[in-house]
């Protein structure tokens, strides 16, 4: 990171830097690893950890001249921890370069098996995947035959989600920002419908004509005006699981949402998760999705950028819209 963020995230704001003179080697007895780097995630929860934050919050943001840090997978090459073998393949948090020596390991796991490909710890079996399991099931309570809107729904956690309302038996309806992704919802991932905001004049009307009875889960992954025209076409006792707000991490000052009142009128329920704190169902997700994954019945979609050069312009690719499907960037072979 070159500078703090303000306002829209630039390619400016980040650099690559070579560097020739660093010696990484593992501090014996230090627990730490030292490993190559395959794949980076990119993920919108990073934009916030590129501004100067006025209040504490559990994560540290990066430090203007430090190395960005998100989830990845690498192969491990030194190890001073008994968990981590050389040659061993890991997933979890990384430094974006092509080597990291990695001291606190608590967000490091091991990739359990190697018989899907590596890449898929970086989105469906990675965060994003787990986010969209913990969200949908855990905090949806869904049932079968409910109607279910997902907003960002091509995107890494959105794509999935779809997947397991329709595995569920839901009536399931996305949006997207292209005609390409509104296409890909209905003909690759199962959408039962899906519509493109940006053509839409009004999203109210564009959710009233796709849900005439209304929406019993919404999976909210934008915020801004796509909440205020859920809320506005909520069932009676419908969830709102709010996972992300991504219009709103670019903005200085945020939007204001209006229609709040419908949470008590409609008795919603509206649960905002971190993913960081469901880490112990982990092993539930796997167990629930890897059946459905040997079966063929998981469709997943990853746009890949290729080397760290380019991983500055698939960060903030997010934010355009560019990415269809999970944006990874990959930086060495396996
Ligand atoms: P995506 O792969 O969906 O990529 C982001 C997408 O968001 C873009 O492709 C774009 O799609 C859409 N978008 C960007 N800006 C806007 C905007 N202003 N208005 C509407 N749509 C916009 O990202 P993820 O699937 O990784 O993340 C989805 C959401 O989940 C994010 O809000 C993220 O912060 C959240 N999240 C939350 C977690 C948690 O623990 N609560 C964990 C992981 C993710 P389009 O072309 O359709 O506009």
């Amino acid at each position: 990171l070159k500078k703090y963020v303000t306002g829209f995230v630039e390619e400016t704001d980040m650099e690559v830097v070579t560097n020739d003179n660093v010696r990484l080697e593992v501090p014996l007895g230090s627990k730490g690893v030292l490993v190559k780097n395959l794949y980076l995630s990119c993920d919108p929860y990073m934009r916030g950890l590129m501004s100067k934050l006025n209040e504490p919050t559990y994560i540290e943001t990066f430090e203007p001249g430090s190395v960005i840090r998100g989830f990845g997978v690498s192969r491990v090459l030194e190890s001073e921890h008994p968990d981590f073998k050389a040659w061993e393949y890991v997933w979890g948090i990384t430094g974006w370069e092509e080597y990291s020596l990695i001291t606190d390991t608590q967000r490091l796991f091991k990739v359990p098996f190697t018989d899907v490909p590596l890449s898929y710890f970086t989105g469906l079996l990675g965060m994003p995947g787990f986010t969209a399991y913990v969200g949908f099931y855990e905090i949806c309570s869904p049932k079968k035959g409910e109607y279910v809107f997902i907003s960002a729904a091509s995107g890494a956690v959105g794509q999935l989600v779809g997947q397991f309302a329709k595995l569920m038996g839901c009536y399931v309806v996305g949006t997207a920002g292209s005609d390409e992704k509104v296409e890909l919802l209905k003909t690759k991932f199962g959408f039962d419908d899906a519509f493109n905001y940006k053509k839409e004049k009004s999203l109210g009307a564009a959710l009233k004509r796709c849900f005439p009875e209304g929406i019993d889960i919404y999976f909210e992954n934008v915020g801004g005006a796509m909440l205020d025209a859920a809320l506005l076409n909520m069932r009676d006792n419908g969830r709102i699981s709010a996972c992300g707000m991504i219009s709103q991490y670019n903005l200085e000052k945020l939007e204001g949402v209006h229609y709040l009142v419908r949470v008590i009128t409609k008795r919603l329920l509206m649960k905002g998760f971190n993913i960081a704190d469901h880490f112990h169902l982990y092993p539930k997700f796997l167990e629930m999705i890897m059946p459905h994954i040997m079966k063929g019945e998981i469709t997943y979609l990853e746009d890949r950028a290729e080397g760290i050069e380019n991983a500055p312009a698939a960060l903030i690719g997010l934010f355009k819209g560019t990415n269809v499907g999970k944006q990874l960037v990959v930086l060495a072979d396996e």
